[in-house]
């Protein structure tokens, strides 16, 4: 593949999403198969390490992005592990293009990686950072807000989880974010920072192991969270 930014070739990962059959955690990050392939989520070039989905694309102000100290010192902070770089260099261009909230995206899935890695500072630090970059961009909608709500409770920002999340089910949400809604508070309540899935969220009958997610997204009117989580694989410009 051919590198927009320096235009030198080199072989790459082709990245096919697989549907996940385990439910999302509250932030949507995928559950398996899928949630288990971060590091083939992007691309990154070995010559000028422009990183992204598909790296023989650019926006014009990412290729500016790449030369650059930050974007430099990002990808080669050793501290940081290997795949919390690439997602941290992918959401600085991103940021440095202007599409905030998928910069955000993309400084959560540092985040996840840094989970992954057990470096629970670094984890806590970049869902901070995340919840700042969609703060920063256009009014965010309800499921956005879900997500910012949980980022917070993660990052042990109780209080803000705790007004962001009374603000949003005080809008009348739809039916499954009040569903998650009600569940962030309780964990709010418990000081609870730990791993929780939307399954957790939904009634007891969507929890029988034989029910498949499509099955348990179509009874539950999770449609709007899977194709949330569907738009997430698709490359963004
Ligand atoms: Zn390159």
């Amino acid at each position: 593949m051919r590198c927009a930014v320096c235009g030198t070739e080199s072989r790459q990962p082709r990245f096919r999403p697989i549907p996940p059959e385990g439910a999302p955690d509250l932030d949507l990050r995928p559950g398996e198969p899928l949630r288990g392939t971060m590091a083939s989520w992007l691309q990154q070039c070995p010559y000028c390490s422009y990183v992204a989905p598909d790296i023989t694309h650019a926006h014009p102000a990412a290729i500016e992005a790449v030369g650059t100290a930050p974007f430099r010192a990002l990808i080669a902070d050793t501290a940081h592990p290997l795949l919390a770089r690439r997602f941290l260099g992918y959401a600085y261009v991103l940021e440095e293009s202007g599409a905030l909230h998928a910069a955000a995206e993309a400084t959560l899935q540092a985040a996840w990686a840094a989970d992954d890695a057990r470096k629970p500072d670094l984890a806590r630090a970049w869902r901070g950072d995340a919840v700042a970059l969609w703060r920063a961009g256009p009014p965010l909608d309800a499921e956005q807000t879900v997500r910012v709500v949980d980022a917070l409770r993660r990052a042990e920002a109780f209080e803000d989880a705790a007004a962001t999340a009374e603000q949003l089910a005080a809008s009348h949400p739809p039916e499954v974010v009040a569903g998650v809604i009600a569940l962030e508070l309780r964990l709010i309540a418990l000081r609870d920072s730990g791993r929780h899935t939307v399954a957790s969220a939904l009634p007891p009958p969507a929890r029988r192991p034989h029910a498949s997610q499509g099955t348990i997204a179509k009874r539950n009117g999770m449609g709007g969270f899977w194709a949330f989580l569907r738009r997430l694989w698709r490359p963004k410009d």
